[in-house]
């Protein structure tokens, strides 16, 4: 061990093994990894091995499919066997819901490459796992990719391989200490002290500790598993095969064959957290007691899925802990205000995860970017709300007794909720809303006509269609109310605000009392956001986006900090709220308010004005694309101001609405939204950001990428508007696009365009067949229905009702 290295992993688990292997492969060879004790001595020693293609998470999915892909290489280049089995894999649907949810996510699994799977009858399944009781099962999806490894096998692997390219490992000498220095960290170990400019938390399930280290509190915790191995299962014996990995989605196990017996793992529906706090330091190769009164309801439905588990005994009980973040994907990524400290913690399933953990943290590392949008994994998604003991108790619990338990769409769950509200919350609920979540806040989704109103969870058109339809009608035709807590606001300030905007933002700046949309980009030329910036002409700035990419995007902002010595960008999205007037008489709610002229306040305008008894910083703008009025308010001002908009709004037909009317009506402008049209994974020109771009500007970041695209042959595929011969289903995401029997795209959002009476969809396809007219096809909820390109904006293309 030297006292210097360029990085330091902490962990020799799957997940740490994983992170060291991919940064001497990308070529970091002065790199480091330190062990407790030894190589796999936290959760990895124990787990089942299997490795599995589905997850909900379709960016997710292609990482557990790289990971597939990978394991091979690593037996290869370290020569040492990880005990793979390719068995293929069964996922099994025991409900018509669920068996829908299949022919669905097997579609999204075509939309992201993923061919080697294909749907299976009950019959089918019975022959590829003969052991297997089909009785309830209405159908299963295939995947050639699926099986098992060795655990211990694959971790030496890694670490093998990661050696033969110049990386170290030292074992059996515990991390004590961090301390951050001016050009990295110190690392205070068993064994000496060393200094890096990289540090790694892969820590597992210790990770908690590990970032206690450097003043983190990750939102993470550990919760205990159980599997069994059986004994040798005579019929097994018999078959001159081995039997898939089978996940049994409604009997909340999932099998694989362990030599002549099977293993039998369950998610358990009473899950039991373990040291929430991270696991005792001594802690070795010890297992939990297992407790099969707590899993009996699961037990029993596992032996009648493998009845011949009946007859044989329990070879051993497995019961051990592994770490899980509150929605159950990984936590990686670079930590806000810790330079050079890095996540790759929480990793749930770390040997089907783990390498394209490590391949993404590695290039982020080295490059400053992962290839691809990893949002659905990084540390910043979540914010300081999400280190409260309870929230994380919460939230994992859910998720992990929720893992093999279908969620819809549409459905809302209860953990950790409410947590944030804005301050109008007991009076909107009181108005009949129904509430959503965004990074902790209580989100308006509609408002529903009756306290009995229960919303039936369902992948299809749900029945609050008609509530939503009502409340997209009445901002098309008169005026309607949008609590808008739920966008972020930054307040850019100090001398040199103004050239940090111009440096960080791809657009041209807005001018004194004016609002503009602004695309940020990365160095390569990537989306980093979709924000409107203002300027609000009393030397005051604001830039506005996603609520819940408050982190993600403080984080950016920092990281673009250096040569701009006085600028200071501070959050103020939970003390400034606000609401959203929309509609052709919103211009009138407020004339009733204010005795400014609100006609002199043009579109895409901002100001200062009195509303009511409050005075508001205003922006002339509407994602309805209606006559819009965007209204923030200091937080204690926000209830009261509600019931003055009310009031004023009463005979002008005012009502309000939430977003699921406002993810309709800006359906029908097919305005893009984050996540959706808008990610780190496409560049301005494919989703028409760059019509923002100030291409004259001297210089902003992503300049030269944005140049080079604009001056290449143009982006392989574009969003296009569809509109889709749907019938009492639309498009929600990830659904392939069809040309004849070609995929040639995906569709990226889609809803029901409730004012044009139209199933709409925005869709990423090949260029050449993005222009208006061309015949296409999408599959919805498996089906397949025609679909078409039209115009842009199927309402209001010129925009007269916004510039009104
Ligand atoms: C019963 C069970 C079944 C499972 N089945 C599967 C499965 O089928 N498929 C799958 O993909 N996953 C499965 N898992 C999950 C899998 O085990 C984990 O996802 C994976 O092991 C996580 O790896 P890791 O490297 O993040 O953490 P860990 O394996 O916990 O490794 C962390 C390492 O960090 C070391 N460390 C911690 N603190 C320090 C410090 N201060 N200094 C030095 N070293 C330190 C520890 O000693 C440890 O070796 C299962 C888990 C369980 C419990």
């Amino acid at each position: 061990m030297k006292s210097h290295y360029q990085a330091v992993v902490i962990g020799g688990g799957v997940v740490g093994t994983s992170v060291l292997y991919h940064l001497a492969k990308f070529g970091w060879t002065d790199v480091l990894l330190i062990e407790r004790k030894v190589l796999t001595a936290g959760s990895s020693w124990h787990a089942a091995g299997g490795i599995h293609a589905l997850n909900a998470d379709p960016n997710i999915a292609s990482l557990q499919a790289y990971t597939i892909d990978l394991l091979t290489e690593i037996e290869k280049e370290s020569g040492q066997s990880i005990g793979l089995h390719m068995t293929g894999g069964i996922t099994l649907a025991g409900t018509p819901d669920r068996w829908e949810w299949l022919q669905s996510a097997y579609r999204t699994f075509q939309s992201i490459g993923i061919e080697d799977c294909r749907l299976i009858t009950p019959h089918e399944a019975k022959d590829l796992c003969p052991i297997m009781s089909t009785e309830g099962i209405l159908g299963g999806m295939w995947a050639d990719r699926e099986g098992y490894v060795d655990t211990t096998g694959t971790v030496h692997a890694y670490a093998g391989a990661a050696k033969k390219r110049g990386a170290q490992i030292v074992e059996n000498n515990r991390v004590l200490e961090l301390n951050q220095t001016a050009d990295g960290w110190e690392v205070v170990t068993e064994k000496g002290t060393i200094q890096t400019e990289h540090v790694v938390n892969a820590a597992g399930l210790w990770a908690k500790q590990v970032g206690r280290m450097a003043g983190i509190e990750l939102p993470l915790s550990p919760l205990n598993h159980h599997y069994l191995i059986s004994d040798t299962i005579p019929e097994l014996e018999k078959l001159d095969f081995e039997v898939p990995m089978t996940v049994d989605l409604e009997g909340f196990t999932y099998m694989r064959q362990d030599q002549k017996g099977i293993l039998l793992g369950i998610y358990e529906i009473d899950h039991e957290h373990w040291n929430v706090d991270g696991a005792p330091w001594d802690y070795g190769f010890e297992l939990q007691q297992q407790d099969p009164d707590r899993i009996e309801k699961e037990l029993i439905l596992g032996f009648e899925r493998y009845p011949a588990l009946q007859e044989v005994g329990v070879k051993t009980w497995v019961n051990g802990a592994f770490t899980f973040s509150p929605d159950g994907n990984p936590l990686v990524g670079p930590v806000r205000g810790k330079p050079g400290y890095w996540c790759a913690c929480a990793v749930m399933a770390g040997f089907l995860q783990g390498g394209g953990v490590g391949k993404s943290l590695a290039e982020w590392m080295i490059h400053g970017e992962p290839e691809t949008d990893v949002f659905g994994m990084d540390v910043a998604r979540y914010g300081d709300y999400a280190q409260n003991k309870r929230f994380i108790k919460e939230t994992t619990g859910q998720f992990y007794s929720r893992r093999f338990v279908m969620t819809y769409p549409n459905e809302q769950l209860p953990a950790g909720r409410p947590l944030k509200m804005a301050p109008a919350y007991a009076d909107m609920t009181a108005a009949g809303c129904r509430w959503g979540v965004s990074y902790g806040l209580e989100t308006p989704l509609y408002f529903a006509p009756s306290e009995d109103f229960v919303e039936t969870p369902t992948l299809k058109r749900s029945n609050a269609f008609e509530i939503v339809a009502a409340e997209c009608r009445n901002v098309r035709e008169n005026v309607g109310l949008l609590d808008i807590s739920g966008f972020s606001r930054f307040a850019v300030a100090g001398a040199e605000a103004e050239a940090w905007l111009d440096h960080v933002l791809a657009s041209k700046l807005p001018a004194p009392g004016r609002a503009r949309l602004a695309p940020m980009l990365s160095a390569e030329g990537k989306l980093k956001g979709d924000l409107t910036v203002f300027n609000w002409g009393d030397g005051t700035w604001w830039i506005m986006g996603s609520y819940y990419l408050r982190d993600w995007h403080l984080r950016w902002f920092h990281d673009h900090m250096a040569g701009f010595a006085d600028v200071i960008v501070s959050d103020i999205s939970d003390a400034t709220v606000g609401f959203s007037l929309s509609g052709p008489n919103s211009r009138k709610v407020l004339e009733k308010l204010t005795d400014q002229d609100m006609t002199a306040l043009p579109f895409m305008g901002c100001g200062t004005f009195d509303i009511g008894l409050y005075r508001c910083k205003v922006g002339r703008l509407s994602v309805a694309g209606e006559l819009g009025y965007e209204i923030h308010c200091a937080s204690s001002e926000h209830a009261g101001l509600r019931k003055e908009l009310l009031a004023a709004g009463q005979d002008l037909g005012i009502g309000e609405y939430g977003f699921n009317a406002l993810l309709s009506l800006r359906l029908e402008k097919s305005f893009g939204i984050w996540s959706a049209e808008f990610t780190q994974a496409y560049t301005a020109a494919q989703t028409g950001m760059d019509r923002w771009i100030a291409w004259d500007k001297s210089d902003f970041v992503g300049k030269t990428a944005a140049i080079t695209e604009r001056d290449g042959n143009g982006p392989a595929q574009k969003v296009v508007t569809l509109q889709v011969d749907a019938d009492g289903a639309d498009a929600s995401g990830f659904e392939p696009v069809w040309k004849n029997d070609n995929r040639v795209g995906f569709v990226t959002s889609g809803g029901y365009g409730h004012t044009t009476g139209k199933s709409l969809a925005m869709a990423m396809v090949d260029a050449d067949l993005a222009d208006v007219g061309t015949d296409l096809s999408v599959h919805i909820v498996g089906v397949a229905r025609a679909a078409k390109v039209i115009a842009p904006s199927p309402y209001d293309p010129e925009g007269m009702a916004m510039r009104g």
